[in-house]
């Protein structure tokens, strides 16, 4: 299990299982909170605890951005609604994470501005972005 906590440690996120990769996305949000990605599933293979505040875009959008609103960290996201599974989509952001425990992860580049297509890797991990 992974556990994130915002920087004032009110909001926690636990992750089931370490991912195998993390996704660093370009669409206009995620740049500029410069957030990387593990996915699963809110109250499934992903806790949340903590009081945090969310974020949804002015032109709608199918998630919303949860933070502190003591230290403003971005901790996690969850889908509005649920998928056919009844499930909602939850993205946690890693940053969140002691460096070491995801370091040697290979870094997806997810197009979200333009294609929306996943880039092809780069051999980059997550030591080269955050060392
Ligand atoms: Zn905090």
């Amino acid at each position: 299990m992974l556990t994130g906590t915002c920087h004032c440690g009110d909001v926690r996120w636990a992750l089931d299982s370490k991912p195998e990769s993390v996704t660093a996305c370009s669409c206009t949000i995620c740049r500029r909170y410069g957030a990387l990605w593990a996915y699963g599933h809110i109250d499934h293979d992903i806790q949340v605890s903590g009081p945090s505040k969310a974020y949804r875009r002015k032109d709608g959008g199918a998630i919303d951005f949860y933070f502190c609103p003591r230290c403003g960290c971005l901790t996690h996201y969850i889908a509005t609604g649920p998928g056919e599974d009844g499930k909602r989509w939850t993205g946690v952001n890693l940053r969140m994470l002691e460096p070491d425990a995801i370091a040697d992860l290979p870094i997806d580049h997810f197009d979200g501005l333009d294609t929306w297509d996943d880039l092809p890797r780069d051999g980059r991990t997550v030591r080269d972005m955050w060392f």
